[in-house]
């Protein structure tokens, strides 16, 4: 006979949870009353709260109450094992009259589980995600009804936040394993994320941001901490200076901070008296270094903020060096860096430490992260898949860049067909041929094919590729790195070196386009609420005249004698592209009064990237010497797709038949007033959108600089009256589906 029970007075004295708190003793206590009080007002013999470890990928069963106490913290259960994995995997209710007649159900030995028939379980759910299974147990055959089960779910959902709190408490005290150091999450041995820069790349996992020493301390003592300290800054310096030579545009001083810090008496000073007090010299490290991160994590200032990587680094860096001899490089080689959001300096630090890959979570291809990380040449995969924050350190993993594919742990096998691979690539780069300047159809028509550069360095790459010109440099790139300004002087010497390096051949320099993705910290826009629509690219420009006019002199003064060509980003209306122009005639005429050395007269452009400029491309194309369509936002703004969210790569489709179209009627636009039209987005190196991309009469592609030897055989593949038919016969659909099926992709 069932006894009567008082589930509505549960649910709404809940109240009493408050009291639990004043009577736990600790967190664990606190989950264990939680489990009395549920068992009481269920009126069951059994009451267990099951947390799930994303760690150990398991429901831990965390607290009970009338079962075995032993078995608290013991009993482990795979998400879809048994019927709490069940409850748990498929985030629904199970009710039984009795448990054991449920093929799903698995009996745990040593629980005293076997006495009860009648079993509910329901998840506990924290936003979209489950983060654990309260069950309730009783000795009588179909205890409970489905009254009952709508009570545990409602107590479930009282409880969820408290209950996830406890469990991030939990988990923070609790330090990992040393056994789960080696061992990857299970299920996660292979993974397909988004390819994001090319290349394969194997070693050992590192979760940055997790200040990772996994050695024994090691009778060190404050004199090895200082001979380490000074390794450390003869290291940091060459690496400084290496930089300098190498990546003059974009590293200039990059190992500031962290040369700054060993130099500060306060940050070296109080891990040497830690020493001296007892500490040994890696607990000393891991302590300031602890705490400088928590300080600057918290600064209002977000050039403080931004140093926490910084500082994590040279916490690494000087153990290493005091567990390590002279000889040792304490730099990223052999490591792939598992990392959320970084900042476009982190990456070309990272870059300079030698890393030999990234794995970042969350980002998309054309974030400007993923853009950096390909003209560094640094293999990198994007993946949603955010247990890799969790990921044990040293574990080896494999990343094909190309592929967007993640292997972890993998066997000999495929370890040695990667070797074989990255031979060949070592190989087929250095015979690469020099190739001819301009690209030609089947049917004789010529395409030119230029280089999209973000950084100096790559056009020696374009030049070895004999590249017709240059058809986008990114000039925000050294200010995004630098997090910072640049001074007219050292644009001027960049632009420079970019113009002789390409001895006269086309270069069309993109004015700062700062905003959205691609933030400077501590300018007056950071605080926007949504800042892809706000003050970005030439609207940026027009309402800091200073900075544009800094800009726009020295592109004029490194153009002198040049085939320079400006073009402004994110143009939305004739009057703003007017209002650039005339920013260059002033430029132009204060250089002329002051008998400065210029270009009298460079060709002047605009990117057709926001819906408006194409309503009104006919306009800007009467007034533009040329326009290049910048896919990248192009899809953003027309389909309101964020580009750099990973979650809604699905919709962010270039195939899409707005996009077509928008792109169509640019192109008419610009045919219509005799101006040349270019693409300069990712999908100017997509092969299924290039039949379409010539047949609606685009005749100048610039792509990454990787991409070129590949474009110019699939251009020679293509006959162009078949592209204007399949062109014509696309722009007809109205369906994502039937262009996704006429393109074969
Ligand atoms: C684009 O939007 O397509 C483009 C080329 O510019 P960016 O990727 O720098 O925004
Ligand atoms: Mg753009």
């Amino acid at each position: 006979m069932p006894r009567p029970k008082d589930n509505v007075a549960l649910v709404c004295d809940i109240g009493e949870l408050a009291g639990l708190f004043e009577k736990s003793a600790h967190i664990e206590d606190f989950l264990r009353n939680a489990a009395s009080i549920v068992a009481y007002h269920m009126k069951a013999a059994v009451c267990s709260i099951y947390l799930y470890n994303e760690g150990e990928r398991a429901l831990v069963l965390t607290a009970n109450q009338g079962l075995n106490p032993d078995a608290v913290g013991r009993v482990r259960l795979q998400p879809g094992e048994g019927l709490v994995g069940t409850v748990f995997s498929e985030q629904r209710p199970i009710r039984e009259a009795s448990a054991a007649r449920n093929p799903r159900f698995k009996f745990v030995p040593g629980t005293n589980e076997e006495r009860y028939e009648a079993f509910l379980a329901v998840p506990i759910i924290r936003g979209l995600s489950p983060v654990g299974v309260l069950v309730v147990q009783d000795p009588v055959p179909g205890y409970f009804d489905e009254n009952d089960s709508r009570a545990m779910q409602t107590i479930a959902a009282q409880l969820a936040s408290v209950i996830q709190n406890a469990k991030l408490l939990m988990n923070l005290r609790r330090q990992p394993p040393e056994a789960a150091a080696v061992a990857a999450p299970p299920g996660l041995r292979y993974v397909k994320g988004a390819p994001v820069s090319d290349g394969c790349a194997y070693g050992k996992a590192t979760v940055l941001g997790v200040f990772e020493d996994q050695g024994q301390p090691g009778p060190f003592t404050a004199d090895d901490f200082r001979r380490a300290l000074a390794r450390t800054e003869a290291q940091l310096a060459d690496l400084q200076r290496a930089m300098e030579e190498r990546l003059a545009d974009v590293a200039s001083m990059i190992f500031s901070a962290h040369l700054l810090m060993v130099k500060d008496s306060e940050f070296s000073g109080q891990m040497i008296s830690l020493i001296e007090g007892g500490l040994s010299p890696q607990a000393a490290v891991a302590k300031v270094v602890g705490e400088y991160v928590r300080l600057f994590s918290s600064s209002p200032n977000a050039r403080l903020r931004e140093k926490v990587q910084d500082v994590r680094d040279l916490g690494r860096r000087l153990v290493q060096n005091l567990r390590e001899g002279p000889e040792s490089a304490p730099d990223y080689q052999g490591r792939i860096l598992i990392a959320g959001e970084l900042l476009a300096s982190d990456i070309v630090k990272l870059a300079a430490q030698r890393a030999e890959g990234l794995l970042l979570i969350g980002g998309g291809i054309t974030a400007h992260v993923s853009i950096l990380a390909r003209s560094l040449q640094l293999p990198a995969v994007v993946v949603e898949d955010r247990r890799f924050f969790g990921f044990p350190a040293g574990l080896p993993i494999l990343i094909d860049g190309g592929q967007g594919v993640v292997l972890i742990d993998p066997g000999d096998e495929v370890l040695a067909k990667y070797r074989d691979l990255r031979a060949a690539r070592g190989e087929a780069e250095r015979f690469a041929v020099v190739g001819p300047e301009e690209a030609v159809t089947r049917d004789g028509v010529r395409v030119h094919v230029w280089a999209n550069i973000n950084i100096l360095s790559e056009i020696d790459v374009a030049r070895r590729m004999n590249v017709g010109g240059i058809g986008l440099y990114r000039s925000e790139f050294p200010f995004l790195v630098r997090n910072d300004f640049l001074a007219e002087e050292e644009q001027y010497r960049i632009y420079r070196k970019i113009l002789d390096g390409m001895s006269g051949r086309p270069v069309v320099f993109r004015t700062l386009d700062i905003g959205g993705d691609k933030m400077l910290s501590e300018v007056p826009w950071v605080h926007e609420a949504n800042p892809s629509l706000g003050l970005r690219g030439i609207r940026f420009s027009l309402q800091n005249k200073t900075t544009f006019m800094q800009q726009i002199r020295a592109l004029l003064r490194a153009g002198a004698g040049a085939d320079l060509r400006i073009m402004f980003p994110m143009v939305c209306s004739v009057e703003e592209f007017i209002g650039a122009r005339d920013v260059v005639s002033e430029c132009i005429r204060d250089l002329r009064t002051e008998d400065v050395p210029h270009h009298p007269d460079p060709k002047l452009g605009l990117m057709i990237e926001v819906p408006s400029a194409v309503e009104v491309a006919e306009e800007l194309a009467a007034e533009a010497d040329f326009l290049s369509i910048g896919s990248n936002d192009l899809v953003q703004y027309l389909l309101a797709v964020d580009r750099t969210n990973e979650h809604l790569s699905d919709l962010y489709l270039s195939h899409h038949p707005a996009v077509l179209r928008a792109m169509k009627r640019a192109a008419d636009a610009c045919l219509a007033r005799g101006k040349p039209l270019s693409l300069c987005g990712e999908m100017a190196a997509d092969p299924k959108m290039l039949p379409f991309v010539l047949g609606i009469g685009i005749r100048v592609l610039s792509v990454e600089v990787r991409q070129i030897p590949v474009l110019h055989k699939n251009i020679a593949g293509i006959r162009i009256e078949d592209a204007v038919r399949m062109a014509e016969g696309l722009l007809r659909m109205g369906r994502i589906q039937d262009i996704k099926t006429a393109l074969g992709a």
